[in-house]
């Protein structure tokens, strides 16, 4: 069994025969693994090149005293306005990070280490990205507890169940908007009330819902957590929003020459920060058209995948983005079926666990067994992704599935 798909592994080979990684893409491949990482928009790369050479603003934002800082330092501050406009906060509420998994870090770590005067206990749901996961097993060393809130049999995280995780001594509460395996939505207004008459701080993971929803909902939480390589920005760079007077209270978790308030040292990279401005004025513009085209292409998807027999679709079909789609086939392995489909670029569960064979961590704590979710496959597609690519997807999925059924038995 190989660890990665097998499209990866040809394009790495074809790389090292044939030269530059320009010539690598396969033009037969077809990229449904948008959760996984978007494409740069053009237009986001071509305003990134701005700030890298000798003709480009590419000084040290944190330089004072002179107009190669000035300029820099004037691109961040536009981009921290696109990206507070997304996220419907305050300018000054955003923090750079290096992505979302060192903005979760820092907003678990930091409001914990705050908090730990006023309690010792954090709630989170078993759906949790691994950032999150990992970051509150680590507080557990730190002499904090978790409790992991269970979903109900759709992968919903109920208020209900909320309630039940609940304690007075509650310090931090951390929720996924958008779920990355299932696209199943969490309603964050509805359980933000909860976590506020707790007194706890509520953070929300919302890196997979930035490009597909209005960020609207969540706005009321007091940390929000997202990812430009996720919303067609470059990857290696990210943000936390920290609402109001939490900036002053959150523990810093990387210590050095004190930019972002003191929250997060280090230069800022002015061309990946304007990138990821750039994307996020994009995300806003093309709301309507980006989403009325991956509705389209999700129709068009579950309408191929519906003509196989034995499929299941994992998590709820109504409360799931259009563009996340996991599906099971009964008696197929997902690691074969993603090696005998090469040109098709999809994912058996969270691209940083398909390294490892176990089975999704997500779709065990919906309550599937084992074997389902060995045999669930997850689809993710957008802005670019054509309604041609799905019906040849489509197509090849379920000639695949049928070859190795009939093999399997
Ligand atoms: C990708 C992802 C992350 C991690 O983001 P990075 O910027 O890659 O560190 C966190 N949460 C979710 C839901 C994700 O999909």
């Amino acid at each position: 069994m190989t660890d990665m798909p097998l499209l990866q592994a040809d394009s790495s080979i074809s790389c090292a025969i044939s030269g530059p990684a320009t010539q690598c893409a396969n033009r037969d491949a077809i990229y449904l693994d948008y959760a996984a990482t978007t494409p740069v928009d053009p237009a986001v790369a071509r305003t990134m090149n701005d700030f890298l050479t000798v003709d480009g603003a590419f000084g040290n934002p944190a330089s004072a005293t002179h107009a190669f800082g000035h300029a820099a330092s004037e691109a961040v501050g536009s981009a921290r306005q696109e990206v507070a406009s997304l996220l419907f906060s305050q300018p000054e509420e955003i923090i750079w990070t290096s992505g979302a998994t060192e903005a979760i870090n820092l907003a678990l770590k930091g409001a914990a280490l705050a908090r730990q005067e006023c309690g010792d206990h954090i709630v989170t749901s078993a759906l949790e990205h691994r950032a999150v996961l990992d970051s509150t097993a680590w507080l557990e060393t730190q002499g904090f507890a978790t409790t992991h809130v269970k979903p109900d049999g759709t992968g919903t995280i109920t208020a209900e169940n909320l309630s039940k995780a609940l304690r007075p001594s509650t310090i931090v509460v951390s929720l996924m908007h958008v779920n990355n395996e299932t696209g199943t939505v969490t309603d964050i207004a509805a359980l933000e009330p909860l976590v506020r008459q707790c007194g706890a701080l509520l953070h929300v993971d919302a890196v997979q819902g930035a490009a597909r929803l209005s960020m609207e909902d969540i706005a009321a939480a007091d940390m929000i957590s997202i990812s430009a390589h996720k919303m067609y920005g470059p990857k290696g760079v990210g943000a936390l929003r920290v609402r109001g007077r939490l900036r002053a209270e959150l523990v810093p978790q990387i210590h050095g020459g004190g930019q972002e308030l003191g929250l997060r040292s280090g230069t800022l990279p002015t061309h990946q920060i304007a990138g990821m401005g750039h994307a996020a004025r994009l995300v806003r513009q093309r709301r309507t058209t980006d989403a009325k085209h991956v509705r389209a292409l999700d129709r068009r998807l579950c309408a191929h995948v519906d003509r196989i027999e034995g499929v299941e679709v994992n998590g709820d079909r109504q409360h799931r983005v259009p563009g996340i789609l996991s599906v099971s086939f009964a008696g197929v392995e997902a690691e074969a079926l993603m090696v005998a489909l090469g040109g098709v670029a999809i994912s058996s569960g969270s691209a940083c666990t398909s390294a490892e064979i176990e089975p999704s961590h997500v779709l065990l704590a919906l309550g599937y067994d084992t074997d389902r979710a060995l045999s669930s496959v997850r689809f993710s597609f957008g802005r670019f992704t054509t309604a041609r690519e799905i019906d040849r997807a489509g197509q090849l999925v379920r000639k695949t599935v049928t070859a190795l059924r009939r093999i399997g038995r």
